[in-house]
């Protein structure tokens, strides 16, 4: 079965929500495919506070953020399938959809790729023993869920995602036992580490994890300190714990944009292979673009913002605006951008953006 559609949004995390909002309430018909339950992406995760300007939702907790956009995407009547996993792009723009226990192809005008990220795995002795498992399974479970993965956690990497995941851990009444780092500094924003390091958790800078031990289920975690990206023998170190949580970066979930022929380059400071964009977000594929995580690992704001973009964009492309107004809405998006991107951290990114986009990722390949 075949079906048309103008936009065609593959994940409804923050990305393709704003996306498809801004898409929809230009007229332009949007139907969102998420292969989760509920549309909202890791928005439903963070219970956490945002921080930042109030044009960026400071002092509004993720999980609201994500409430407010599924009311205005019901308000603009974007169509949505849940429980729906896109596992191909071919052709002409289409997309095969697991849908209601068969396969629809649904063919597009537009296709907004916002897959988001996965987490890196980390291998070690032990590593597939039950109660380890990446930082996010533990978000998930706790908050989400409410369901603690253990009482005694290690939390290995001290970048946001370790350093909040432990706290909120925590907050659910867990123990973290320690915050294991490989550099010799924290990797998270201040503010985060600083609570942690209030509520007295160690942080064992310089060290990383050996070996998980454990019949059925991880008992104890060996530790160690590093030099040279070595672990420098006898500095091992036991310590009981039944979970150890890995968060040791992020990478963007890109294969639905390598099926579909889109240009990718390494860039390491936004998580890997990158698929090139233009300054709408438009991939080296014409018609076909990304947003969020999938477009470079940042963080919700971020993700929001380059949806929008995306959105405005393909509905200005499909003629629902016009160019003068298609443009001004998308400034007033890229200067919310580049303001997000200010700072140690974001300057960083802003710089590997500015190197997509010097790429030139127009027409370097065609469908
Ligand atoms: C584990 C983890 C923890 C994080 N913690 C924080 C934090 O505390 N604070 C912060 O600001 N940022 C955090 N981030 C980053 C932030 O959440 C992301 O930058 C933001 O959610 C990215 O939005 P997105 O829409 O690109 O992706 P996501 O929010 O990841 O949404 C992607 C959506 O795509 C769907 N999807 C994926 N593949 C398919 C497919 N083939 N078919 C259909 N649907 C599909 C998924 O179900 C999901 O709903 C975290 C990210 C991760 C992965």
């Amino acid at each position: 079965m075949t079906i048309k559609k103008e936009i065609v949004i593959i994940g409804g995390g923050p990305a393709g929500l704003a996306a498809a909002i801004e898409a929809a309430k230009r007229d332009a018909g949007v139907l969102l495919i998420d292969e989760n339950k509920r549309p909202g992406g890791q928005l439903f995760k963070q219970i956490h506070k945002f921080f930042g300007s109030k044009a960026h939702n400071a002092g509004v907790r993720g999980v609201d953020i994500g409430k407010q956009l599924l009311v205005q995407t019901e308000e603009t009547g974007v169509e949505i399938w849940l429980d729906s996993a896109a596992v191909g792009i071919f052709s002409e723009k289409k997309v095969a959809v697991l849908h209601e226990g068969t396969t629809v192809v649904v063919q597009a005008e537009r296709i907004l790729i916002s897959t988001g990220a996965t987490e890196n795995a980390l291998r070690f002795k032990g590593w597939t023993l039950p109660g380890v498992m990446g930082a996010g399974a533990a978000q998930t479970m706790v908050n989400v869920n409410r369901v603690l993965p253990g009482k005694r956690i290690l939390m290995v990497g001290s970048g946001n995602v370790g350093v909040i995941v432990a706290y909120q851990l925590m907050q659910a009444g867990a123990n973290v036992v320690g915050i294991v780092e490989g550099m010799d500094h924290i990797g998270a924003y201040g503010v985060h580490a600083a609570k942690i390091r209030r509520a007295g958790v160690p942080f064992y800078l310089e060290h990383t994890i050996k070996e998980a031990r454990g019949r059925e289920h991880v008992k104890q975690a060996v530790i160690a300190q590093m030099h040279g990206g070595r672990i420098v023998a006898g500095t091992e170190e036991i310590i009981d714990v039944d979970a150890i949580c890995v968060a040791v970066g992020l990478r963007p979930l890109t294969e639905l944009a390598y099926m579909a022929g889109v240009y990718h380059e390494f860039i390491p400071e936004l998580g890997g292979f990158m698929p090139l964009h233009d300054e709408n977000m438009e991939s080296s594929v014409p018609g076909i673009y990304i947003a969020g995580d999938t477009a470079g690992v940042e963080e919700a704001n971020t993700a929001m913002d380059e949806g929008r973009l995306a959105g405005i964009a393909m509905a200005q492309s499909l003629g629902y605006l016009t160019k003068e107004e298609g443009e001004k809405a998308k400034e007033t998006v890229r200067d919310r951008l580049t303001a997000l991107r200010q700072g140690p951290f974001g300057e960083r990114r802003l710089h590997a953006k500015e190197r997509i986009l010097e790429k030139g990722a127009k027409n370097i390949c065609q469908f």
